[in-house]
């Protein structure tokens, strides 16, 4: 779990700020859920039989004896919240969401136990459109971004759940054959959940699976429809993707088209956002049938990219435009009056007292360092005689003029670029 520090915070800031434009350019409306929801929603959701629910979630007992976990994901709450508060049953929603999760894994680059997500869900939406709009607003934000040239699209038809239970079979009958070359691991889902063999990130096993059967053999003619409108409404979008007939994602919810934003620029954590169909979940968990579909981001591993791949990092490190300075401690309230009378003529402009100590010439550099434009320079003699101060432009030439106080809003407003 990482600490966010100043230096970093501006960065995030500029991820939330265009995702939430970007969501609310598609008309998407934002719900907020709680961190801790109880376990069996997310063992019903997910899986019993998956990599999250059987070893990375926080779970506990609370003094009432109820068995709660901390989200590893989004989509079990926001279905458990919507279907609990009337949102779903005969009415098409388009939401969004961002915050924590929680999942007990190897901690490394891209990868932690405390994460942050930034989430799309959308209900009662059937034909393939809908999909192409998640598609549409994430290669949107890529675009807002500035990393749309390094993010591809990766896409799957898996099918309903029927047809993929005849796969399971399929597969189960096939690594039945192939006993002798699986992992512990794999031998225990070959009882439980063969399909989950495939998730399997064992590079021995790499080789087997490309002699597995295909889930595209098993799907029907009518999940291959809808299949086939969404790639022609991406055509239409004009936007790229790869098919990954292997690709499976990891929550078994998951049904027809599923699809990730995967990066090479990430190493081994390359998938920077998932996502895909999930009509059979409302009514697992106790609603009415409700068509869905949504995706979740990971904002560490693209905060990663902004840092690497863009120089978005530098721009947004400014942390003032004017600066005060105070030579002597008695003009601080008169520095203060000044603070006050400009953050009222200049908003959206960061105004900083700097309350002495230390060289005027030094104080000078942390301006500049905080990337400010303009320095105001109070001191004692100056400001009894005349009611002025020194306005300095913290450029190369470094001018500088005496200004009356009163005049120094209209001035710099009239200066600052
Ligand atoms: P991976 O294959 O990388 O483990 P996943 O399939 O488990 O990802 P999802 O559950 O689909 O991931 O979550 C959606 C996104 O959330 C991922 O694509 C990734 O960007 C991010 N994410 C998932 N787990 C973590 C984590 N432990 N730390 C940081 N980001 C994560
Ligand atoms: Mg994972």
């Amino acid at each position: 779990m990482n600490d966010i520090l100043p230096s970093e915070t501006p960065i995030w800031q500029h991820l939330e700020g265009c995702f939430a434009r970007v969501v609310k350019s598609f008309g998407y409306s934002e719900i907020r859920f709680p961190v801790v929801e109880q376990t069996q929603l997310f063992t019903r959701s997910i899986g019993e039989v998956t990599d999250i629910v059987e070893k990375e979630m926080y779970s506990f007992e609370d003094r009432n004896g109820d068995n709660l976990s901390l989200r590893p994901e989004g989509t079990a709450g926001c279905v458990r919240a919507a279907d609990q508060h009337g949102l779903l049953y005969n009415q098409q929603q388009r939401l969004w969401y961002q915050g924590a999760m929680f999942r007990h894994e190897r901690p490394q680059k891209g990868r932690y136990r405390q994460f942050q997500q930034f989430g799309v869900e959308t209900y009662g939406m059937a034909g393939p459109g809908i999909d192409a709009e998640l598609m549409q607003l994430s290669s949107a934000l890529w675009q807002e971004l500035g990393i749309s040239s390094h993010v591809r699209l990766e896409l799957n038809n898996i099918g309903d759940a029927e047809e993929r239970r005849k796969y399971a079979k399929a597969l189960g009958l096939f690594f039945a054959d192939h006993r002798d070359v699986l992992d512990s691991e794999a031998l225990r889902r070959l009882e439980t959940n063969p399909l989950r063999i495939l998730d399997s990130k064992n590079p021995d096993l790499q080789s087997i699976f490309d002699k597995a059967p295909l889930l595209a053999d098993f799907v029907s003619d009518k999940s291959k429809c809808h299949f086939d409108e969404l790639l022609s409404l991406l055509d239409a979008a004009e936007i790229d993707y790869v098919i990954n007939p292997k690709l499976v994602r990891g929550l078994d919810y998951y049904n027809s088209c599923v699809f990730e934003w995967v990066t090479d620029a990430l190493g081994a954590q390359g998938t920077v956002c998932g996502g895909g169909r999930y009509d059979g979940l409302v009514e697992q968990l106790g609603g009415k049938p409700t068509f869905a579909a949504g995706f979740a981001m990971g904002a560490e591993r693209l905060v990663l990219l902004l840092e690497g791949l863009t120089n978005v990092a530098d721009s947004l490190s400014k942390r003032a435009d004017v600066y005060i300075l105070v030579r002597d401690v008695d003009c601080i309230s008169a520095a203060q009056a000044l603070g006050k009378n400009l953050r009222f003529h200049l908003p959206n402009r960061s105004v900083v007292i700097h309350y002495g100590g230390g060289k005027v010439s030094s104080q000078l550099k942390g301006a500049v360092g905080a990337g400010a434009q303009f320095a105001c320079i109070f001191e004692s003699k100056q400001l009894k005689e005349s009611s002025s101060l020194r306005l300095r432009k913290l450029d190369d030439l470094g001018e500088s003029t005496d200004c009356a106080i009163v005049d120094v809003p209209d001035k710099l407003a009239k200066l600052l670029v």
